[in-house]
């Protein structure tokens, strides 16, 4: 399966590592012709502020955006599940997101109080053991529209993992501590398409 890692900016290789440790062939995509290669995009973690800005500015916007229309199976972790939101709440001036999730996602949800966290969630859709979850500066969904399926939430039921279709969400990082099942969901999402 040749799947793609958006590489714009974020944490990028620890993605790519899971994937390819999970058999998918890995490409790091930052221009068209590379998305045109995938049948499936990771969209990291990292600054959803700047890979707005600098996927507009490589002319990677519309690609994508293109790419969600078409069903192509895309996976985002924090900064990349707001970039798959169709709404988000603070943003800065201008943000713009790929969209293709019918939710509402607010960016750095947490405040300063708690800029980052660890916790472990059950997910049903996963099953066991429950998922170590790692929060840094995380988003949180706060609406989802009826087509959305909500994965994992937070003790008080705050929504932090998300599935509509082809499109996979969390506003953890499972890249960061071992965890496959969510990179295997959305390899099973490639091969079944
Ligand atoms: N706070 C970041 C943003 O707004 C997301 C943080 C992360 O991806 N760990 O994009």
């Amino acid at each position: 399966m040749r799947v793609g890692v958006l590489a714009i900016q974020g944490d990028v290789r620890e993605h790519a590592r899971v994937l390819t440790e999970l058999g998918a062939d890995v490409t790091l995509v930052r221009r068209p012709a590379e998305l045109a290669g995938v049948e499936g995009l990771v969209i990291p973690g990292g600054e959803s502020s700047v890979i707005d800005k600098l996927s507009r500015a490589f002319g990677m916007q519309q690609p994508i955006r293109e790419a969600i229309a078409d069903g192509m199976p895309m996976y985002g972790t924090c900064a990349g599940l707001i970039l798959l939101a169709d709404r988000i709440t603070d943003g800065i001036a201008g943000q713009e997101t790929f969209g293709g999730m019918d939710v509402t996602v607010r960016r750095n949800a947490f405040g300063s109080q708690v800029d980052s966290f660890e916790t472990d969630l059950d997910i049903p859709a996963l099953g066991a053991p429950p998922v170590h979850a790692v929060f840094i500066r995380a988003p949180l969904v706060e609406t989802t529209g009826a087509a959305v399926e909500t994965l994992a939430a937070l003790d008080d039921g705050r929504i932090v993992a998300v599935q509509q279709g082809n499109l996979l969400g969390t506003s953890f990082h499972p890249e960061v501590t071992g965890e496959t099942r969510f990179h295997q969901r959305f390899l099973a999402l490639v091969a079944s398409r």
